[in-house]
């Protein structure tokens, strides 16, 4: 029946419902742990105050995990809050930038990690230049990188390939690691999904910095895409559009 107003398509409403459902529910899941850790240390540390029962070391010890705890939320709330500002894709301040330099001080910021995890990164700049939002640009290459790093196992190498195309230019990061096998290949990109919680989750990841990469993508009316066979390493291509 025709009616005046405006059409509402229920299935995408209601798919929009659950994404948010599950969003709060994930955030909440994992504020759950460290809170855990905060309150039950905390009422421990209550208990021998009450009894007079605690010295300095003691002190530190049960200290500790709350600080450590404490951290771990306030790094979840950073890396939450930065993902909602990418989310609301407000335009972006855009400008032809050198590449090599780029990737020159990414290198430099996560060099602690690579040099840990024993990798070799290789650098090709074929394209000089890139259309994009400096910080941006950055982050995006940042979060790709420390994902190869983090989830290539015992494969070192690790390449990152900027190449000029027709309309745009491509970073390709690639490393060739385990891979990613092809029913959880689209689904990496979505919120806290995972595809193996216990090692991201001893990585530091909550599953957010694939989502980070996508909108940042997207708010420069590029996109991301992964190619990867499972143990056949994973490459993920960022398409920048020329101005
Ligand atoms: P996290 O914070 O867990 O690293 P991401 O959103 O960056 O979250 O990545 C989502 C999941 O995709 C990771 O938990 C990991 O299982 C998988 N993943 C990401 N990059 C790679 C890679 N280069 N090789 C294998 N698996 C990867």
């Amino acid at each position: 029946r025709w009616s005046l107003g405006v059409f509402y398509d229920m299935s995408e409403i209601k798919k929009t419902e659950k994404i948010r459902i599950d969003f709060v529910a994930n955030a909440s899941h994992e504020m759950r742990t460290p809170l855990t850790v905060i309150k039950g240390y905390s009422e421990l540390m209550k208990q021998k105050i009450e009894q007079g029962d605690l010295n300095g070391p003691e002190i530190l010890d049960l200290l500790n995990p709350v600080l450590q705890s404490a951290d771990q939320m306030s790094d979840l709330m950073n890396r939450l809050l930065n993902l909602s500002r990418v989310e609301v894709n407000a335009p972006l301040a855009k400008s032809l930038l050198p590449t090599e330099q780029i990737t020159e001080e990414v290198l430099q910021d996560i060099e602690g990690l690579v040099s840990l995890k024993h990798k070799n990164i290789v650098v090709k700049c074929e394209a000089p230049e890139v259309f994009a939002n400096p910080e941006s640009c950055k982050q995006i290459l940042s979060n790709l990188l420390t994902n190869a790093v983090k989830y290539s196992g015992d494969a070192n190498d690790i390449s990152v390939t900027w190449i000029k195309a027709p309309q745009s230019v491509l970073l390709k990061v690639k490393d060739n690691g385990p891979g990613i096998v092809k029913e959880h290949q689209s689904r990496v990109f979505e919120r806290f999904y995972r595809v193996d919680k216990g090692r991201s989750r001893d990585q530091g990841g909550y599953g957010l910095g694939l989502a980070f990469v996508k909108h940042h993508m997207l708010n420069h009316g590029g996109n991301v895409r992964l190619i990867s066979e499972n143990n056949m390493g994973s490459e993920f291509i960022c398409e920048f559009p020329n101005p």
